[in-house]
């Protein structure tokens, strides 16, 4: 979502009326999905990432409460806002949707000024939160997630592996004799060659629970969940060629006339790694030896290269 794109409402209400009415209201100020009923307006809620959503209650398939919990229960859909619009105008009602997790309640027949006052707080209310989470996730100078957001995730993926026995890959990325980029080029040249090598990581993560965070300074973290030492070795030299590819000259790398990169990996396989600190520390020291064996190269834990 950007601050210039308008935002997405979409209308779920089983009565086609009240869906045209709605759009019509709705459509001069925002982008309108609509859904005839509760199994659609879940498929659209997937698909579309609405921010806000007009539920009608009493739906034939699904009723809107149903929508409601099934929206918070998926971690894709869960932060979507929700008004009820409902022809249930008791006041236990009006409490019972707030309390399952609704912004609001509109009892019908609605007013349309009210509507469109009300659409229109709770959009500003999304927007505003949305800035405060990529604030709090995002790395300002790389736009790449930051170390908060990487701990955050690489706590729930440890989980995750350990709880299914899944493998787990995860490598640190250092760019090569950096200090002396930013001696030769300067400070802001060195931000921009960074800013480089953020977006090729960016670009370079293939499923969507890959993630690639700025850990510090001019380190990179590279998490792959269910991903083998072999595959993910593999992945990372992929990555450290496309640095190169960039071809950013550096007059004074030892490791090559341009901006390279070193990646040190371990994976979380058959091997009864205690913590996911130990994993970390793990493709640490393979940076580590990445650096030791001439640089813009990858090294991982048991994997020969
Ligand atoms: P090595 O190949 O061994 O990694 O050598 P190096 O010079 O890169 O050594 P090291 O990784 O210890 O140095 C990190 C340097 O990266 C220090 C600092 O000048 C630079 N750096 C860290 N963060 C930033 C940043 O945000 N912008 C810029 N321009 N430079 C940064
Ligand atoms: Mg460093
Ligand atoms: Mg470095």
């Amino acid at each position: 979502m950007t601050l210039t794109e308008p935002q997405k409402v979409l209308v779920a209400d089983d009565d086609p009326v009240n869906r045209q009415v709605l759009a019509e209201l709705l459509k001069p100020e925002y982008t309108v999905l609509l859904a005839k009923n509760g199994e659609q307006a879940l498929e659209r809620a997937a698909r579309h990432a609405p921010d806000l959503v007009l539920l009608d209650v009493m739906m034939p398939d699904l009723s809107g409460y149903e929508v409601l919990r099934r929206l918070r229960a998926d971690p894709h859909t869960e932060r979507i806002s929700v008004i009820f619009i409902s022809g249930l105008d008791r006041p236990e009602d009006e409490a019972n949707g707030l309390k399952m997790g609704a912004s609001d309640y509109i009892a019908k027949p609605f007013n349309a000024t009210v509507v469109m006052a009300r659409v229109a707080l709770h959009l500003q209310l999304a927007r505003q939160r949305h800035m405060l989470e990529r604030l709090a996730n995002v790395d300002g100078l790389t736009e790449l997630a930051n170390r908060r957001r990487f701990d955050e995730l690489y706590a729930m993926e440890w989980q995750r592996a350990q709880r299914n026995g899944w493998p787990l890959s995860v490598a640190l990325l250092d760019i090569d004799c950096f200090k002396q980029y930013n001696d030769t080029y300067g400070h802001p040249a060195g931000d921009r060659a960074l800013r480089a090598v953020a977006r090729s990581t960016g670009t370079w993560l293939r499923r969507p629970a890959d993630l690639a965070a700025r850990y510090g300074g001019e380190e990179l973290v590279l998490m792959m969940p269910q991903t083998t030492a072999v595959h993910a070795r593999v992945a990372a030299d992929e990555l450290r060629a496309a640095v190169a590819a960039l071809q950013i000259a550096h007059e004074g790398s030892l490791a090559a006339p341009v901006v390279t990169v070193s990646i040190g990996g371990a994976t979380l396989g058959q091997d009864g790694m205690e913590s996911a600190a130990e994993l970390f520390e793990a493709a640490d020291a393979q940076l580590y030896r990445a650096k030791q064996d001439g640089r813009n190269r990858v090294a991982w834990r048991d994997v020969a290269a």
